[in-house]
């Protein structure tokens, strides 16, 4: 017998486990809304042109070599992806209080952050959204944080709970770490207006609470990469200290090649370098060095001022095309009188909609109609184009009649 006959079957992730099912699917009809993944409107991944060309280049210049990259990544990556994150004239980066280190997507970045605040931060309760993106409490649990739940939204209005988030984050104790999503909150596409950005900011440093912000989706919630970004400006400009995690994934196309950045920001330039030597302990045993071949192309395309604008026309037509999703949904529920308001499609911000469809309906319209989506009735305005639209509504429609 072996040695590992005890090993018991693993279930599936709730959110890749989606794709799993659905690629068993035979039927021509089905419909993958589950992972967060742009499609254009053939449903098809995209490679952005700009990214294309960012590669050619690379490519085509021979003195490129395989080396390691250093245990903290790509040099120029780290500075353009803090000034993409905090603002071209950030006085933080002006006075080099802010660490970056490259890292494996938005994922690898909370983990080593969350790693670094176990070892070196006095507290270790962390306070994630109710509900949020499914790996965080395993990805902080794993790398010895405490994880609690703060109120977020609520499913009455669709909205957000800020009366509950005031009063839970009003009642954590000083210096507790709070995860903020910068912008289009996952799942629930619901995030705060800047005047409730303002409100938390200023609770949080009353008590000294710790933001560690995940950016995912910075230019994919608005089409504006300074829009998306505002949350995490609004902390940086008042002096104090934050940690952000940035993933490539979305907003440059670039999921497979695993492209992060996590930045530390810190009161003084001399506390930063040393944060960062602490970062390099975490990370060396953990995989050595990042990967190289993302991290340029990246880099390529923030430093080139064509390249740059490139992507962010190239970047904001993607965010359109989920807005378009948006309306046209919302649009045919209506046409067909879905019963409901249905207002929230339109209303919530990013790649998803929480539908506020229930584990039975979402198992009815994968049942019924091949529709797959996460039993939490998520469902990834990105997968939808203007061609399944209906078979959507359709199966919404069917589910709650
Ligand atoms: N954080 C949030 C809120 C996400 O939605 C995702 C991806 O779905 C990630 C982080 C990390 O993604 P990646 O590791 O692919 O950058």
């Amino acid at each position: 017998g072996s040695v590992f006959s005890h090993v018991v079957q693993a279930p599936e992730d709730p959110i890749l486990g989606v794709t799993v099912a659905y690629n068993k699917d035979p039927s021509p009809v089905k419909l993958n809304l589950g992972v967060g993944a742009y499609r254009t409107e053939e449903g098809k991944p995209l490679v952005l042109n700009v990214v294309r060309r960012a590669e050619q280049q690379l490519v085509n210049d021979s003195s490129r070599v395989k080396e390691y990259l250093p245990i903290v990544g790509l040099s120029d990556f780290n500075k353009l992806s803090a000034k993409l994150i905090l603002g071209a004239d950030s006085p933080a980066i002006r006075e080099n209080r802010v660490t970056t280190v490259q890292c494996l997507s938005g994922t690898g970045s909370l983990r080593v952050g969350a790693e670094f605040l176990a070892r070196h931060y006095h507290q270790h309760t962390i306070y994630i959204p109710q509900p949020t993106w499914g790996n965080h409490p395993k990805v902080f649990t794993l790398a010895g944080l405490t994880v609690r739940s703060y109120r977020y939204y609520d499913p009455a209005t669709r909205g957000l709970n800020f009366q509950g988030l005031l009063e839970d984050l009003g009642s954590a104790p000083s210096g507790g770490i709070v995860l903020l999503h910068a912008c289009a909150h996952n799942p629930t596409g619901v995030d705060p207006t800047p005047q409730q950005w303002e409100r938390i900011r200023q609770l949080m440093r009353s008590k000294a609470l710790l933001p560690f912000f995940d950016s995912a989706y910075q230019g994919f919630a608005s089409g504006s990469l300074d829009s998306d970004a505002q949350s995490v400006r609004m902390f940086v400009a008042d002096g104090g200290e934050c940690l952000v995690a940035q993933s490539y994934a979305k907003n440059m196309g670039l999921y497979g090649e695993r492209v992060g950045a996590l930045s530390i920001v810190c009161r003084a330039a001399d506390v930063a370098s040393r944060v960062e030597s602490q970062l390099k302990l975490v990370i060396r045993p953990m995989y050595s060095n990042p990967p190289i071949h993302g991290a340029s192309i990246v880099a390529t395309i923030l430093k080139d001022g064509n390249m740059y604008r490139e992507w962010t026309i190239e970047l904001k037509a993607m965010a359109d095309r989920i807005i378009t999703m948006r309306q046209k949904l919302f649009d045919a529920l209506r046409a067909r009188g879905t019963p409901g308001d249905w207002s929230h499609i339109i209303k919530q911000i990013g790649m998803f909609t929480f539908t506020g469809l229930n584990p039975e309906q979402v198992a009815f319209m994968r049942k019924e109609y091949h529709v797959y989506m996460t039993s939490d009735g998520r469902i990834s305005m990105a997968g939808l184009s203007s061609r399944t639209v209906p078979h959507l509504a359709d199966a919404i429609h069917a589910a709650v009649t």
